[in-house]
């Protein structure tokens, strides 16, 4: 069995093992003709079910055949142009070698003496992405597993600069549409849900810096203790992003700590042509961005930045087996001394070796790509009568509904909506998602591929008016 163990004497075997294995993945990924095969979740768990666990197939080739059966052939292939759902990207080739080399070599993250060099790596990242956002000399973060980490730790720093002696004081405010992260965290925090305030947003999905202002105030006057105001760059459902300047400045007035939410909206820092979108985000306190949503990053890669490095100071605890005291003063750079986790990967390295390979330009022009993608789409969609579309792109979100002409009843309509959307998932054609706008069931358009093209887009909608109809056609049956 040792010789399974990755070292000096297996090497070879290391090699051979995964090249075996990626040239698998390269000639699945090269066959795929559609973004799924359809299969449920019925068809599929049987042939999970009878693998033994407890007898082993040793070889290489007859795990890896086994694994196309049970993964690789029915697996969502995000790199696919027809897959248009969530904020999934496709990923770049120079951080998929990142990822090979990180988990070979196992560093973690830490502490300096499980990662040395990594440690250096990780911190360059983080200040050259301070440095983007603009948020001045005295900046730093972590990487983390993901924007709602990420925005937990903002939070938690944020709960812990406020000025209060009563956690029941603290309030958060966050548009509807932000992320449920938000709420989760507030729960985690030991706040409750219902201290995050909800502000609405105007016919641009964006935060209403008036409703905002108002909920401060009365904050201030119920001797309450306005806590952090999120404002998200980048919205998950429409892309859309908060006013930063004017929600900066009231956070400004009322002393409050800024988080902004840029988990999907980060792409904008590399961004050649759109970085003006998130002017103001230099005013956060903190940032959450999400490499593994718009910088093509293979899931994780993310990060918590902060303005003032010693707000980090409320995520540290020193144990002696790992990170006593004393090495602070030594000056040991431990990351564990600003992270939520202990181990932890070494995902900043995806990032490293996409910047070195690519460029900043590189990545930001991939995602200026998608970004004008969604206003042709927004064309199309708008010249279309089928189609009710909502909320002119910010970023690469469309969020529309099959509307037809003789159904009125929107109930009916929302039926056919949510028909479309399952039976396009079942034939694998494409993938698309939804959500509910003013209480009605859409579907949405997330697109992060660049080879993604209009006639993609008008496809997938000439597909979903086609299983709407059909369904629409059904039901008319079964009412006479
Ligand atoms: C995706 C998303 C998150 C959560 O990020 P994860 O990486 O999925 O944990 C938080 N905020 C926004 C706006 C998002 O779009």
């Amino acid at each position: 069995m040792r010789s399974h163990l990755l070292n000096d004497t297996n090497a070879e075997r290391y090699r051979r093992t995964v090249t075996e294995g990626v040239e698998r993945v390269a000639a699945r990924i090269a066959a795929t003709d559609r973004p799924f095969t359809g299969i449920t979740a019925d068809a599929l768990a049987p042939r999970i079910e009878s693998i033994d666990l407890d007898r082993p197939l040793g070889d290489t080739t007859a795990v890896l055949d086994e694994l196309e059966e049970v993964y690789l052939r029915d697996a969502v292939y995000f790199h696919h142009p027809r897959y248009l759902a969530h904020l999934n990207c496709p990923v770049v080739i120079p951080a998929v070698l990142g990822e090979a080399v990180l988990s070979a070599v196992n560093s973690s993250l830490d502490t300096w003496d499980q990662s040395a060099g990594g440690t250096l790596i990780e911190r360059k990242l983080v200040d050259w992405t301070t440095a983007r956002i603009g948020l001045g000399p005295a900046a730093d973060g972590v990487f983390t597993s993901g924007g709602s980490q990420s925005n937990l730790q903002a939070l938690l720093l944020a709960r812990e600069e406020a000025k209060t002696d009563s956690l029941e004081k603290l309030r958060i405010f966050a548009s509807e549409v932000s992320h449920f992260s938000v709420k989760k965290s507030a729960q985690l925090l030991g706040l409750g849900q219902d201290a995050v305030i909800t502000i609405p947003v105007d016919h641009d999905k964006r935060m209403r810096t008036v409703a905002l202002a108002r909920e401060l105030e009365r904050c201030a006057q119920d001797g309450l203790v306005p806590m952090a105001v999120v404002a998200t760059a980048g919205t998950t459902d429409f892309g859309s992003i908060d006013p930063l300047p004017e929600i900066a400045e009231l956070c400004e007035q009322y002393g409050t700590w800024m988080h902004v939410d840029a988990a999907y909206g980060c792409g904008l820092l590399a961004s050649v042509k759109y970085r003006d979108r998130i002017d103001g985000i230099e005013h956060a306190d903190s940032v959450t961005v999400d490499y593994h949503k718009s910088f093509f990053q293979p899931v994780s890669s993310s990060a918590v930045l902060v303005k003032d490095a010693a707000t980090l100071r409320h995520a540290t605890y020193h144990a002696e087996y790992l990170n006593p005291r004393r090495m602070v003063q030594e000056r040991i750079p431990n990351q564990v001394d600003k992270s939520l986790q202990t181990t932890r990967r070494f995902d900043a390295l995806k990032l490293w070796m996409t910047l070195r390979t690519m460029g900043a330009d590189g990545i930001g022009q991939l995602f200026d790509e998608v970004c004008d993608l969604a206003v042709r789409g927004w064309e199309l969609l708008a010249a279309d009568p089928r189609y009710d579309v909502v909320v002119e792109p910010s970023l690469s979100t469309l969020v529309f509904r099959y509307i037809p002409a003789a159904v009125t009843d929107p109930a009916e309509i929302d039926r056919a909506n949510l028909y479309a959307r399952k039976a396009l998932f079942a034939s694998g054609d494409a993938v698309v998602a939804g959500t509910k706008v003013s209480g009605r069931h859409y579907l949405k358009f997330t697109l992060l591929n660049p080879e993604t093209t209009v006639d993609d887009m008008a496809a997938v909608l000439d597909l979903i008016a086609g299983h709407a109809e059909q369904y629409l056609g059904e039901s008319v049956v079964r009412a006479s």
